[in-house]
């Protein structure tokens, strides 16, 4: 079932999504070589508390979860996916971290992710990470009123195949609104002109994953949470909070 918001509604959305991209911003420019995941964690609290807003993340249990998260981002490094649980563990010169933070604000969810590098990058890592953030940018462009479904993950897949990616099989976005995971799902790829009629008023969690080998598996932690590529390659994630309008699409977690 899937709800439509009213332009007051998205309204109220965009001041959530605006908030999720002041902690991304400021997660971002926090995180250096020796930072702590714990660090980009309280980081994004600091701005959530400070904005008002709670976390949907935190204590966010899935059927899949064994255990709630724990934190108010996931922080996933080199060759975890997402859904990374931010731990003691300290960024090193090279490493690539994919940051995922959601917030809520008078009952209404924002969701989005970047990815980046600290240190030293490596050329292939900025590659991935463009790669990530391009396939994002089409599907974003696809999210207007009759298009569908299929059209966003198209877009998505096209972008991400022709790089030589893989896409972990089985995951993408969602629709957003009151909760953080709202109907319809929006996979990574798949044929256009299929799926559900996109509509003014459908709000969507838009969030490619893209894996460095080429490969699509993946695999779960012992902590329950975290994927990982099982090729060892590294991955990247970049995510988008975006409603359907007749203007067309309106990112809302943008800054
Ligand atoms: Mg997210
Ligand atoms: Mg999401």
């Amino acid at each position: 079932m899937v709800e439509l918001k009213t332009d007051h509604e998205i309204d109220a959305m965009r001041e959530a999504g605006r908030v999720v991209a002041r902690a991304l911003a400021a997660v971002r420019a926090s995180a250096r070589v020796g930072s702590s995941l714990l660090d980009l964690d309280r980081t994004a609290r600091a701005v959530l508390r400070e904005a008002g807003t709670s976390s949907p993340f935190l204590g966010y249990r899935p059927s899949f979860a064994p255990v709630p998260f724990p934190a108010v981002v996931c922080a996933s490094v080199n060759d975890a996916i997402v859904h990374g649980v931010p731990d003691g563990y300290r960024l090193r010169d090279g490493d690539l971290v994919s940051v995922d933070c959601g917030a809520r604000l008078r009952g209404w969810a924002g969701d989005a992710a970047v990815s980046f590098t600290v240190g030293t990058a490596r050329p292939a890592d900025l590659r991935l990470i463009g790669t990530a953030e391009a396939a994002l940018t089409a599907g974003i462009e696809q999210a207007r009123p009759g298009r569908r479904i299929g059209d966003i993950a198209h877009a998505i897949g096209r972008v991400v195949r022709s790089a030589g990616y893989g896409i972990p099989d089985g995951f993408g976005g969602h629709g957003i609104g009151r909760s953080m995971h709202e109907d319809p799902g929006v996979p990574n790829e798949g044929p256009a002109g299929r799926g559900m009629r996109l509509r003014a008023g459908m709000v969507l969690a838009i969030e490619p994953m893209v894996i460095a080998g080429g490969t699509d598996d993946y695999r779960t932690d012992g902590d329950g949470w975290t994927l990982r590529t099982v090729d060892g390659s590294r991955a990247a994630h970049a995510e988008h909070t975006v409603a359907i309008t007749a203007d067309g699409p309106r990112i809302l977690t943008a800054l």
